[in-house]
C-alpha cells in the first residue's frame, strides 16, 4: 500500500492544533523513542521536561514567574481528568463533587464518570462566562475543585477567574483554570487567568495547541508540590519510587518538541502570533457582519457566526475544514497556519454559495 500522505492545512479552519515550529519538529523526531514515564532511565528526556515546566510556569506567571510543579501530559483532557483527580484524593469527604460552568470543555464529564464525582454544571451569562452567582450558589462542603475556563473551546470567552478562585477557596474547594487552548494567547492580553492574577491551584495550558509543538503535549501546572503528590503512586519496578502521570510510558517527541516551541518561540513569537491572530479573527468577524450574518463578537481569535445549514454544508462541500458550536454557529480557529489569504479565499467560496 502506498504510504499515506497527512492532509494539508490549507482549508483546516476549526482545529486547534497547527503546524509545529520546525525545531519542535526536528526535536519531536529525535526523542522518538525516549520514555519521560521512566525518568531514572531516560534522564535526559526528564531534565528536558524539567525544563517543559519552568517554561510553562514562565508562561502561566507572567512577569512573576513562581516555582510550579507539573508534567507535559498526553493533552488538555488528561490534564483536566489529573486535576479533578488531585482535589478530589485532597478533599475531606466521602461525595466529593466538581463545579464546572456549561462552557467547560466535555473532558471533565470524563473526569467526573472515571473519578465518580459528582458533576454540577453552572450556567454562563449572556456572554457566554461563568456565572459567579450560579457558581457561588453550586457549591458547598463537598466541593473539591471548581473550574474556570480561560479560553472556552466554543466561543473563545475567559471566564473571571479572580472571583471564581475567591469562591471555591471561601468554599474550601481549589481552583483550577483550563487555559489549554488560551494559555498561549492570554500572556498577551489584558485578562486575569493565571497563577500571578490570583491564587490558582492547578492548571491546564497545552502546548500542542497554540504553543506550536507537535501532538501530544499538553501540560497540567500546580503552584503546590502536594497537588502532584496527591497523584503519586508507587512503582514497583522503576528505579524512582513513585509516577503521579496518569499514562506510563509517555512520549518523549512530545516533551523535546514542546521544549523547543517555547525556547523559539517564548515571548516574541507568541506575541507574533497572537496578534497575528487577532487581527485575523477581527477581519473574518467584520467580514462576516458585513455579509448580515450574527456574528459572536470574538475575544480571542475564535469567530462563531450564524450561518445557515445549506451554506455550512456547501463550505464542507468545498473542503473548508468548518466545525459548529452545540448551538449550530459555524465556528472558526484563527490558528498560526490560518493565514488571511485562507480567510479571503473562504469568504469569496462563501460569497459564490450565497449566490
Ligand atoms: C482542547 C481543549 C481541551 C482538551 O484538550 P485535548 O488536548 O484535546 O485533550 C480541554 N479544554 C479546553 C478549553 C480545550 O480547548
Amino acid at each position: 500500500m502506498q504510504q499515506p500522505e497527512p492532509q494539508s492545512f490549507d482549508r483546516v479552519l476549526s482545529s486547534m492544533c497547527t503546524e509545529p515550529h520546525p525545531a519542535a519538529r526536528g526535536a519531536a523526531e529525535r526523542f522518538l523513542a525516549s520514555n519521560p514515564g521512566d525518568p531514572a532511565t531516560y534522564e535526559t528526556i526528564a531534565a528536558t521536561e524539567e525544563r517543559a515546566v519552568e517554561l510553562l510556569a514562565r508562561l502561566t506567571s507572567h512577569p512573576t514567574p513562581i516555582d510550579a510543579t507539573g508534567y507535559v501530559t498526553s493533552g488538555g483532557t488528561e490534564a483536566n481528568v489529573q486535576a479533578v483527580r488531585s482535589a478530589r484524593n485532597r478533599h475531606d469527604a466521602s461525595d466529593v463533587n466538581v463545579v464546572v460552568p456549561e462552557s467547560g470543555h466535555f473532558s471533565f464529564h470524563k473526569a467526573a464518570e472515571l473519578l465518580d464525582v459528582g458533576l454540577r454544571t453552572v450556567p454562563v451569562d449572556d456572554d457566554y462566562r461563568a456565572r459567579t452567582d450560579a457558581v457561588e450558589a453550586a457549591v458547598d462542603a463537598s466541593t473539591a475543585l471548581v473550574v474556570g475556563v480561560a479560553g472556552s473551546t466554543e466561543y473563545g470567552r475567559v471566564d473571571p477567574i479572580p472571583e471564581l478562585t475567591r469562591i471555591a477557596h471561601d468554599a474550601g474547594a481549589r481552583m483550577h483554570v483550563d487555559a489549554a487552548w488560551g494559555g498561549f494567547l492570554l500572556p498577551f492580553t489584558g485578562h486575569a487567568w493565571a497563577f500571578d492574577d490570583a491564587a490558582v491551584d492547578t492548571l491546564t495550558i497545552d502546548p500542542h495547541k497554540f504553543g506550536q509543538a507537535p501532538v501530544p503535549a499538553g501540560g497540567l501546572l500546580a503552584r503546590d508540590a502536594a497537588a502532584m503528590d496527591a497523584l503519586a503512586v508507587d512503582t514497583p519496578y522503576l528505579e524512582t519510587r513513585s509516577q503521579a502521570t496518569l499514562t506510563g510510558t509517555r512520549s518523549g517527541a512530545g516533551v523535546a518538541g514542546a521544549v523547543a516551541a517555547m525556547e523559539a518561540l517564548w515571548p516574541d513569537g507568541y506575541r507574533e502570533s497572537a496578534e497575528r491572530a487577532a487581527d485575523n479573527a477581527a477581519w473574518l468577524a467584520d467580514a462576516l457582519a458585513d455579509r448580515g450574518y450574527q456574528v459572536v463578537e470574538p475575544e480571542l481569535p475564535l469567530v462563531a457566526a450564524a450561518v445557515p445549514e445549506r451554506e455550512f454544508d456547501a463550505l464542507r462541500e468545498a473542503g473548508w475544514k468548518v466545525s459548529r458550536t452545540g448551538a449550530g454557529e459555524l465556528r472558526v480557529v484563527c490558528m498560526p497556519h490560518v493565514t488571511r489569504e485562507a480567510l479571503r479565499q473562504f469568504v469569496a467560496d462563501l460569497d459564490r454559495i450565497r449566490g
